[in-house]
């Protein structure tokens, strides 16, 4: 069988980091990368970017925690190494913190982020509308620039990018062997998915160099995450919400609880403002599937719907994904070798 082809549709976090996988374990492959978006202009642009797990409630916890681990290994291993300030990855260090002490003290990925442990009574001086707090050190992508890193070693590998919005899948039936969708908040429309949903995210970016800590209230409604150049300020949670058009009000109560937590942000200048649309599920859709029409087959792989964590599980879901694109391309030389005989 020639080199099979893979399409990727998608080219947020999700998409890019995908392709560069399956280049990674299918090096004959001929790889291309489909989206009607690219960066500066997907969701994945807007993230904060914080390696923070986001619980998915419809899958099962060891997975999820190996998920991040393979991200944070990853992204640790560049931020180790002199590409770091090119790919946007670096530590940072600071407090997730509690107005009531949470029910699980340790959640599952305190083992994964660096130096997790209580809040030492001082520390919590900091911040005396709270009564308990976690300190540890993680991982941040600056997303923009990570997405660039992404797009340029996937173009050193040969991986061709199209500009194309997809309308269906079948499209690519002619062209492509195997499909893989990572249209984020797009399969909405792209596969029908009624359970994906978005739940829309407004955050502010600010020059505040200064602040080198980062401060998350406990439920993740308001953080304050410091970025190589910028530090962003969050949030909202809007389920269902389509828009992405900023709103004044919102912009004016995040500042102003971000200031609550950290007063020294009043002299933070040049806010610029940003909305995603999270595509949120209650589990990430990574599977294979095969669509027939006719007779004809297209064998398609999944992965979607990574909600507000996208960033933290990335690498390993997109691990995942190219394993079954794996599988799909042995069943394709299983079916050729058969037609021949
Ligand atoms: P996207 O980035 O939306 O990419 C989807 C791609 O598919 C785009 O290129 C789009 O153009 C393309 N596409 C869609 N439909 C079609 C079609 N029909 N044809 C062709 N192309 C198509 N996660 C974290 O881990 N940590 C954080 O700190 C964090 N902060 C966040 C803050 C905010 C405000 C928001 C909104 C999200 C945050 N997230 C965070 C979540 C994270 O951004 C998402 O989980 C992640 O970006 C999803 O990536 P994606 O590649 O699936 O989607």
């Amino acid at each position: 069988m020639a080199a099979p082809k893979v399409a990727v549709v998608g080219a947020g976090v999700i998409g890019l980091s995908t392709a560069l996988c399956i280049v990674e374990t299918c090096p004959s492959c001929s790889v291309a990368v489909l989206s009607d978006q690219f960066s500066p202009n997907t969701t994945s642009d807007v993230a904060a970017g914080m390696l923070i797990p986001h619980t998915y409630p419809g899958t099962a916890i060891h997975v999820q925690k190996q998920w991040f681990k393979e991200t944070f290994s990853y992204l640790f291993a560049i931020s180790n190494s002199a590409e770091a300030s090119e790919a946007g990855i670096h530590l940072v260090s600071g407090w997730q913190i509690f107005k009531n002490t949470p029910k699980e003290e340790s959640p599952f990925w305190s083992d994964v982020v660096l130096g997790f442990r209580p809040m030492s009574k001082a520390e919590l001086q900091k911040f005396p509308q709270h009564h308990f707090g976690q300190a540890f050190t993680t991982l941040k992508c600056d997303c923009p620039p990570y997405l660039l890193w992404l797009e340029k070693r996937l173009k050193a590998a040969g991986v061709q990018m199209y500009t194309r919005k997809v309308s269906d899948l079948w499209e690519l039936h002619s062209q492509y062997n195997i499909v893989v969708n990572c249209a984020g908040i797009g399969a909405h429309h792209l596969v029908g998915d009624e359970k994906l949903f978005p739940v829309r995210g407004q955050v502010l970016e600010v020059h505040a160099p200064w602040v080198k800590n980062f401060i998350r209230d406990g439920d993740g409604s308001t953080y304050i995450y410091p970025g190589i150049h910028r530090v962003t300020l969050g949030g909202t949670r809007e389920k269902e919400n389509w828009s992405l058009s900023p709103d004044p009000d919102t912009t004016k109560n995040i500042f102003d609880r971000c200031c609550s937590l950290e007063p020294s942000l009043q002299g933070a200048q040049d806010v610029k403002v940003k909305v995603g649309l999270r595509p949120s599920r209650q589990s990430v859709r990574l599977n294979r599937e095969v669509l027939s029409q006719g007779g004809v087959k297209l064998l398609v792989v999944h992965n979607y719907g990574h909600g507000a964590g996208g960033f933290s599980v990335h690498r390993g879901t997109a691990k995942e994904a190219a394993h079954l694109v794996g599988e799909c391309i042995a069943a394709l030389q299983g079916s050729s070798s058969r037609a021949k005989l």
